[in-house]
C-alpha cells in the first residue's frame, strides 16, 4: 500500500523512509509532486489534532492515503513545554541551534534528576474516503547541560535515553527505540484494521 507523507522535514522524512522499510507499505513524498504543498497551520492544541491537521492536507492534495506525524519534546521540570510548540521554541520556525539554546537556558542550574522528559510522535492517517485514526508513541530521556555529537536533529544532542544521546547514537539505534519508531509499530498495527 502506497501512503503520501505530509511533511516538510527532510529529517522526519529519512526517518519515516527508514523505518518503514521492509514492511510492505511504499511512501511518497512532496518532492514526488509537480508543485509544493501549502504549510499547513498547526493550530491543534495536541500533537494528535496537529498531526489530523496535516494528514488531512496532504490526502486533500493528492488524493491519496495520506500520513503525517507531528512531534516535539515535553519537559516535566517545564510543565510539559516546549510540548506542541517544539518547533518555534525560540521564535523562528525549525531553528534548532536557537531552540536548543533557550532549552539549556530554561534549565540552568537544574539538577540531573529534575531534568526528566519525553519526546512524543502522534502519527495521523488519513483516508480519501474520509476513515481516518492517529496513533502516539514515546521515548523517555533526560535534557543534558551541554549538547553532545551532531547526528539526528531538532533537540537530539541534548536528549540522553537510555540507548545513549540522540544526538551521538547510530540512526538504526535512534530510528530502532525513538517516539516516531514506537508511534510506527502502532501504526502497523492499526493499519491492518483498514486494508
Ligand atoms: P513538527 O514538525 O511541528 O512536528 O515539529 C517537530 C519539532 O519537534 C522539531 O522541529 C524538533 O524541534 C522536535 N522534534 C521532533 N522529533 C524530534 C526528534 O526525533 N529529534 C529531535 N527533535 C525532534
Amino acid at each position: 500500500m502506497k501512503f503520501f507523507v505530509a511533511t516538510k522535514n527532510a529529517h522526519k522524512l529519512a526517518e519515516f523512509g527508514k523505518i518503514f522499510e521492509g514492511s510492505g507499505i511504499s511512501l511518497f513524498s512532496e518532492k514526488d509532486l509537480a508543485k509544493p504543498l501549502p504549510e499547513a497551520e498547526e493550530t491543534g492544541s495536541t500533537f494528535r489534532e496537529n498531526a489530523l491537521i496535516k494528514a488531512r492536507e496532504g490526502c486533500k492534495a493528492t488524493g491519496m492515503p495520506s500520513i503525517a506525524d507531528d512531534s516535539g519534546l515535553c519537559v516535566d521540570y517545564l510543565g510539559g513545554a516546549p510540548g506542541i510548540y517544539s518547533a518555534r521554541y525560540a521564535g523562528e520556525h525549525g531553528d534548532d541551534n536557537a531552540n536548543n539554546q533557550k532549552l539549556l537556558k530554561e534549565l540552568d542550574g537544574v539538577a540531573i534528576n529534575k531534568r526528566t522528559a519525553r519526546f512524543i510522535s502522534a502519527i495521523a492517517c488519513v483516508f480519501p474516503d474520509g476513515r481516518e485514526f492517529t496513533v502516539e508513541g514515546a521515548v523517555e530521556g533526560v535534557i543534558d547541560t551541554k549538547p553532545n555529537g551532531n547526528g539526528g536533529f531538532g533537540y537530539d544532542p541534548l536528549f540522553i535515553t537510555e540507548y545513549g544521546c540522540f544526538g551521538v547514537v547510530p540512526p538504526e539505534v535512534k530510528n530502532a527505540v525513538s517516539h516516531r519508531a514506537n508511534a510506527i509499530k502502532k501504526f502497523k498495527e492499526e493499519i491492518k484494521k483498514y486494508i
